[in-house]
């Protein structure tokens, strides 16, 4: 069984490229009255603790979203640093207001803690309901037993009811039941934990897969940009699938820090299909500020390429 745990990286830099994409293209989606189905093939536990064991041990949020609420990364990273933010005033980034796009996300985040803390941190799932309207629908997949069983928790919890389905089934073959929606409107989310090298093809198949059974749909797919060709080769092949089938596509990459081995996850990215028209102003702007305020190093940066 995996190993993959989503505990340890809750709020880091990728959760933070991936939710404000998530949050934006569902704000957008969700003022078309029709109704929405969206599907999300690898949920995780739905609710994470920032101050709890597993995310304590990563300090990754401190290196993520903290770097929102905080200021940029050098400022709260080095005893150095603290040092001087605190004997000079802050940094002209730190005192910046958020862009519309990241002040939306640390709002849908901060909306799950009370006053200013930030101890809870939603997964996809949460943040996906949070934005839903009565009449749309989640159907969130899960595989890890311990995870499948927290969500299932998590989700109860929200008194939902048919308006989220949590599915202990494999999610890149589960949701071809759900495709094309009643509605005819869907957004898919996909984030494998990619510990499988064969989930870089499952993705293209699943993708090629729901293109054939509903071409309108919003195809997202996350991915860890490492030294691997099966991560390289992904968004190639994704635009590929997209330019032969006509449709638009829209591809964001974060990188926060250069790829040392063994330093953890440097850069992600996140490839859309048929992406929400108003996503890629709205990235232009919050990118860079992602890496002004993540970026850890002069390896940091940012892409974003559209077509279609
Ligand atoms: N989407 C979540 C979020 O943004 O909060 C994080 C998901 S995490 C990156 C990937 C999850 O997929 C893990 O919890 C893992 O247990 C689960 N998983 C792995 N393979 C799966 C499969 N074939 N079907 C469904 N879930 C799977």
């Amino acid at each position: 069984m995996f190993s993959y745990r989503h505990a340890f990286h809750a709020g880091n830099h990728a959760d933070v490229l991936k939710h404000t994409v998530l949050v934006s293209a569902l704000q957008y989606m969700t003022e078309k009255d029709a109704a929405l189905t969206v599907i999300d093939t690898h949920g995780g536990a739905g609710l994470y603790r920032l101050d709890g064991d597993y995310a304590s041990t990563s300090g990754e949020a401190d290196t993520g979203i903290r770097c929102l609420v905080d200021g940029p990364f050098s400022a709260q990273n080095t005893a150095l640093a603290v040092k001087q933010a605190a004997a000079k005033p802050a940094p002209e980034a730190a005192a910046k207001p958020l862009t519309p796009a990241l002040q939306s996300y640390l709002d849908q985040i901060r909306s799950f803690n009370s006053g200013n803390s930030l101890k809870v941190y939603p997964g996809s799932p949460f943040i996906i309901q949070r934005l839903l309207r009565s009449h749309d629908r989640l159907k969130v997949f899960e595989l890890h037993p311990t995870d499948a069983r927290s969500l299932d928790g998590n989700i109860a919890q929200l008194e939902a009811g048919r308006q989220v389905a949590v599915l202990r089934e494999d999610g890149f073959e589960g949701v071809k039941k759900f495709l094309p929606p009643p509605a005819r409107r869907a957004l898919l989310l996909c984030d494998p934990s990619y510990e499988i090298k064969t989930d870089y093809l499952r993705v293209q198949d699943l993708i090629a897969d729901c293109l054939k059974r509903f071409a309108t749909g919003t195809y997202a797919v996350w991915y860890p940009i490492i030294p691997r060709p099966e991560a390289h080769d992904l968004p190639k092949r994704l635009k590929t699938m997209a330019n032969k089938a006509g449709k638009a596509w829209l591809h964001a990459t974060l990188t926060v820090k250069s790829g040392k081995a063994g330093s953890g996850l440097p850069a992600s990215g996140m490839f859309l299909i048929n992406p929400p028209f108003t996503l890629k102003a709205i990235l232009k702007e919050a990118l860079p500020q992602m890496v002004e305020l993540m970026g850890q190093d002069r390896g940091a940066g940012f892409t974003l390429d559209s077509g279609g």
